[in-house]
């Protein structure tokens, strides 16, 4: 008999037809994701779970779902899941990491350029008919080349920001708990204190991921700090950067301007304030939204399933070690 499992939104057929092949499994269809009551119900009987960042999965979740095994996250950030309580009950816990690293970088890239020349602005501009002649002042922006990039974050996406900004001939400054002399060299980069990076970032992107210490972390304090020229931009998680306090920093000018692909909360309110900001570019979550990342996601997570449910190790683990205990 095929185990059971729960695949909480539908996913890219790459991933999906094989969890289709070696599982009994149900999948979510509606665009919005399963209540915590439903999911703890359509997970009740299951062995697996392929969860999205939407799903909660935490100890109360888990001894409600006393077959599951493995839970097989579709993203690489894991915020959404305790991971130390999967660890006590024996359930295994995988990622999807790598394989969005470039699509990723390659939006935060989109936001620090898009924020930087006021596109979206000038789209609005021209929208509204506002577009007469050519103008000596007209939607002026500031230069990527030869700007100070920080990186708050040197894991594989903020590794893979330093690359491409070595194209801009950018000074990159980084600060990270871990230092990568290794990187430093060849990526042209400068381990800084957190203080100094963001005083002197003209963009500071955000790469940590979302844990106790990263909440809250980019907040009216830090925007006192930069440079009233600054461009923050934040692909990572919503709740690393305050909103209240960003929107306050862009409203006042502490800051110029702000490009995210993440809000706190998520979806942000539409009747924000921050939204009729002119300096402020948001984007709903699409930093890996291309569609060959997405099938690769979709394979990984699904890899990591099935390798939970078979006993096995999962390809892209979060607790390595944990071999899925329960039966
Ligand atoms: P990663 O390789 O784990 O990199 C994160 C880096 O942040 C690590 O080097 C980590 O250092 C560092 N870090 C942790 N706490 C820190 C702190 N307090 N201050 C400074 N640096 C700190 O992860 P990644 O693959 O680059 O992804 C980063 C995050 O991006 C994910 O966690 C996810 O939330 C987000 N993301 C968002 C999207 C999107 O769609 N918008 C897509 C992909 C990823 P240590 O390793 O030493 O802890």
């Amino acid at each position: 008999m095929k185990p059971k499992v729960f695949v909480s939104r539908r996913i890219p057929d790459r991933g999906l037809e094989k969890v289709l092949e070696f599982c009994d499994a149900e999948v979510w269809e509606d665009e919005l994701p399963p209540s915590r009551e439903v999911l703890i119900e359509k997970t009740r009987d299951c062995e697996g779970l392929l969860s999205l960042l939407t799903d909660k999965i935490d100890g109360e979740f888990l001894d409600q779902c006393p077959k599951l095994r493995v839970v097989a996250n579709y993203a690489v950030g894991f915020d959404n899941i305790i991971v130390d309580d999967c660890t006590a009950r024996g359930v295994a816990v995988g990622n999807t990491p790598g394989v969005l690293t470039d699509t990723t970088a390659d939006f935060a890239f989109t936001l620090l350029m898009s924020a930087a020349r006021r596109v979206v602005e000038g789209m609005d501009y021209v929208r509204a008919g506002r577009w007469k002649t050519w103008g000596p002042m007209l939607l002026l922006g500031r230069d990527i080349y030869g700007a100070t990039l920080g990186l708050l974050g040197l894991g594989r996406i903020g590794s893979a920001m330093a690359e491409r900004a070595k194209g801009f001939n950018m000074r990159v400054l980084y600060y990270d708990p871990y230092r990568r002399e290794d990187l430093e060299k060849e990526l042209n980069l400068e381990y800084v204190d957190l203080d100094t990076l963001f005083e002197q970032a003209d963009f500071l992107s955000v790469h940590v991921p979302l844990t106790p210490e990263t909440n809250g972390m980019v907040n009216a304090a830090r925007f006192k700090q930069m440079k009233k020229t600054a461009i923050l931009v934040n692909s990572a998680r919503g709740p690393i950067v305050n909103t209240n306090d960003l929107y306050e920093a862009l409203r006042d000018g502490e800051i110029a301007y702000a490009g995210v692909d993440v809000t706190d909360p998520e979806p942000i309110q539409t009747d924000h304030p921050i939204l009729k900001l002119s300096n402020f570019v948001v984007c709903p979550h699409i930093a890996s939204a291309s569609i060959e990342t997405r099938g690769r996601m979709a394979e990984i997570a699904a890899d990591n399933l099935i390798a939970g449910l078979k006993g096995e190790a999962l390809p892209a683990p979060v607790n390595k070690g944990v071999i899925a205990k329960r039966k």
